[in-house]
């Protein structure tokens, strides 16, 4: 599986947040990676090893 990240791409999580959304975006990367959900808003913060274990995809890029 591909999982080549960046900031501000678009990724699916294992477990879709509790508002039902399951679209986030990559917006700081560092030793810590901090998500926002896409409908809600919602911030979650941690660590680079926890994102790739819950990470599921990366989707698409808007542009390229
Ligand atoms: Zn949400």
């Amino acid at each position: 599986m591909e999982k080549n990240y960046d900031l501000h791409d678009y990724v699916e999580m294992k477990k879709p947040h509790a508002c039902g959304a399951n679209h986030w975006e990559i917006i700081r990367m560092g030793a810590d990676i901090k998500i926002r959900c896409d409908k809600c808003n919602h911030i979650v913060l941690m660590s680079r090893r926890d994102f790739e274990k819950k990470l599921k995809k990366v989707k698409a890029k808007e542009s390229e």
